[in-house]
């Protein structure tokens, strides 16, 4: 019999989170205060974050300890299983061997709770009573939801209208788990107020409903923010995905050629791949690539900026791979792919060529969803089928050079409550969509005038 799953025990999880900070090659630009265009200081995101968490957001330390009572909810569903492909390979007929990393089997359906708990925990030592945060697709928002009620904190999501009037049952999950979750925008915030006088009908985006969290949280007394993912720490915390993924291809005694993930902050993608960044740094052979959408190309199209992280300007400012803080991308159904900025680390990496980016169209990406669910059975999230259309790209080169592959990737989440993007899909009425390069100077000129990194 063909193996197709390798596990790790329990007793093997990964005790400590990687931090890439400690091994940059070339050191990254400060996140900078907009006041005052100096560094930003710890104390000056003390009224959104905890400070634990600020720490480690600011922290250069290699391995950080998971805290056990973190590690106790990761064994619900953790390690994941790293299974072999071999039916889409077999569709595909290429030289390549193909491994990913489910995580869709959590019980949000995605890696999200990877970082969601342990945010969830900080708050609760930190002492935070209520926490609120926004949401895309719902996976953030769901994967929090449950992390708060496990820790007995009330949560609050703004849900970018959109995707809450396509994707219902993301709410009904939120509300399972206990929490609240509104469309964004809403009248209970000065941002959403703005926002709805100028546009009635907006159908929201992350950046206005990350605004009308924070605009929350820092208006309420003992209110913390979460973000879920671009930061330093949230690409952190998702570090176990790769650190159990190379325990697990050891195992095999094999090394992956490729190392591939989708891209919306950058969270999931960074999860698997930094861990593999470090052997590039040491002198290991690699490639590392990331896939967006072609609807919101931050990384291949956008320039590498100072910007904020949400529309009304209430983070520092990034540098980052960004198409504006007030860019409103396409209403395409991996919802949570449409953010106009990438996290400053992977923005980093790409700059220094480390990783190489990729954009795929949703039509592409959905035909390789279908085939992948049709050999693999597995419904991927639309998010998920952009490193599908990816992999089955580097498959094809691979075939076209005559060389054996071996590509890994993270199979980020499942799609089973995103199965009316597939409907659309399979009904035709679904098309491509690419960004024009005139949208994109006109949604830069927000940021014209900013410091240049
Ligand atoms: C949220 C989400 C993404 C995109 O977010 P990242 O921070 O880039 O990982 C990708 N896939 C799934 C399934 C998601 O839920």
């Amino acid at each position: 019999m063909e193996q197709i799953k390798t596990f790790l025990d329990e007793s093997e999880i990964p005790r400590q989170w990687y931090n890439v900070m400690a091994d940059l090659p070339t050191p990254m630009k400060p996140p900078l205060h907009p006041g005052t265009g100096q560094p930003i200081k710890p104390e000056d995101m003390a009224a959104i974050f905890p400070m634990n968490i600020i720490e480690q957001e600011a922290s250069t330390q290699r391995w950080i300890d998971i805290p056990e009572e973190v590690l106790q909810k990761y064994l619900l569903w953790r390690p994941s299983p790293l299974y072999r492909a071999r039916n889409f390979e077999k569709l595909l007929g290429c030289p390549v061997k193909i491994y990913y990393k489910n995580e869709g089997v959590s019980p949000a359906g995605s890696h999200k709770p990877n970082a969601a708990i342990p945010m969830a925990y900080y708050n609760k030592v930190a002492g935070t009573k209520r926490i609120t945060t926004e949401t895309g697709a719902g996976q953030w928002g769901s994967a929090l939801s449950m992390a708060c009620q496990m820790f007995g904190l009330p949560c609050r999501v703004y849900m970018v209208r959109i995707s809450y009037d396509q994707k219902p049952y993301r709410r009904m999950m939120m509300n399972t788990w206990g929490a609240e979750c509104l469309a964004s925008p809403t009248n209970l915030t000065q941002v959403g107020r703005n926002v709805l006088a100028e546009h009635p009908d907006s159908p929201g985006s992350l950046g206005i409903a990350i605004s009308e969290a924070i605009e929350d949280a820092v208006t309420t007394p003992n209110t913390k923010y979460a973000l879920g993912s671009v930061l330093n720490h949230v690409l952190l915390y998702q570090s176990i995905i790769g650190l159990e993924a190379k325990k697990q291809m050891d195992k095999l005694g094999i090394y992956p050629d490729i190392v591939m993930g989708c891209c919306g902050g950058g969270s999931n993608f960074a999860g698997l791949a930094l861990p593999y960044v470090a052997d590039l740094f040491t002198g290991k052979k690699v490639k590392i690539v990331g896939a967006e959408p072609t609807s919101c190309p931050t990384m291949t199209k956008g320039p590498f900026a100072y910007d904020f992280g949400d529309l009304a300007k209430s983070t520092p400012l990034l540098p980052m791979y960004t198409l504006g803080h007030d860019y409103i991308p396409a209403p395409i159904h991996a919802g949570g792919l449409r953010y106009h900025g990438m996290a400053p680390i992977i923005s980093h990496l790409v700059r220094e060529s480390f990783i190489e980016p990729r954009a795929y169209d949703q039509m592409k990406t959905f035909e390789a969803g279908i085939k992948w669910a049709r050999s693999e059975g597995f419904i991927p999230a639309p998010e998920t089928n952009h490193v599908i259309a990816a992999v089955v790209d580097e498959a094809m080169r691979a075939k076209e050079e005559g060389k054996e592959k071996v590509i890994l990737f993270n199979w980020s989440g499942h799609g089973l409550v995103d199965l009316s993007a597939y409907d659309a899909y399979l009904s035709g009425k679904l098309q491509a969509y690419e960004l024009p390069d005139e949208e994109i100077e006109k949604a830069l000129l927000a940021i014209k005038d900013f410091p240049k990194p």
